[in-house]
């Protein structure tokens, strides 16, 4: 589990013929205080915690879950990683807690056909991420966790209840699947998804002096070049009503 700096940490998702998502943990180690932010794809979750113990954390360090938005590449080894971290509270922005739950699960696979075809591929069953959510967040909390301030912030667009978290002393920024590295964009397609919401989400990024970008997939980036969430948002302007 590769350290970012010193209080984050990134645990890459593994792709197979589903990308998984990539987990981060934030919070000074010394706190014994930790946040893991997301989960990854269903099966993953043995990878995640192997990958936190090989770091040399302790897994009662392990405080929360707080998860920037609930599909399925995300949210799929939620119930894995909680048996073996059954204190943890998990902590979702509302919008999407609210869904959770009621056992309503189309924030998870975005789209029927797609339920379809992931139940059959995992054996999920319908009704397997019905979670009780202990914090609902609602955007614009400054999150004390492990001696570092995160800012929760809510950009749907990608889904109604996707936030970024956002470390400002650091210039950290924890997008989900708003904004990837190559100026990449999430799809706004899928339940809950608005284009128009998306664009809205990326200016109000955009406004943040971002120098790491760890997004839900693909490349992390180090040294963001000044003005790149402003620039991927404009590429993107047409598209996005
Ligand atoms: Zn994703
Ligand atoms: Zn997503």
């Amino acid at each position: 589990m590769p350290k970012i700096t010193e209080g984050v940490y990134y645990i890459p998702g593994q792709d197979e013929f589903m990308a998984g998502s990539h987990a981060y943990v934030v919070g000074k180690p010394s706190s014994q205080n930790l946040s893991l932010i997301d989960a990854g794809l269903t099966g993953k979750g043995d990878y995640k915690i192997q990958s936190i113990q090989e770091a040399g954390i302790d897994l009662s360090w392990i405080k929360r879950i707080i998860m920037t938005h609930t599909h399925l590449d995300h949210i799929g080894c939620l119930a894995e990683i909680q048996k073996q971290l059954p204190w943890a509270e998990l902590w979702i922005h509302q919008l999407e807690a609210d869904l959770l739950e009621q056992g309503d699960e189309r924030a998870v696979y975005g789209m029927e056909m797609f339920r379809g075809f992931c139940e059959e591929q995992f054996g999920l069953k319908p009704g397997a991420f019905k979670f009780k959510v202990n914090r609902k967040l609602k955007g614009g909390e400054a999150l004390d966790i492990g001696e570092t301030v995160w800012e929760v912030i809510h950009i749907p667009g990608h889904s109604l209840g996707s936030i970024g978290l956002y470390h400002r002393p650091m210039k950290i920024l924890i997008p989900g699947d708003v904004v990837y590295a190559d100026y990449a964009i999430g799809r706004f397609d899928l339940y809950g998804a608005d284009g128009s919401e998306l664009k809205k989400s990326l200016m109000r990024l955009a406004e943040l002096e971002v120098n790491i970008l760890l997004p839900g997939h693909n490349q992390i980036v180090k040294s963001l070049p000044k003005g790149y969430i402003l620039k991927t948002a404009k590429q993107w302007e047409p598209y996005l009503r």
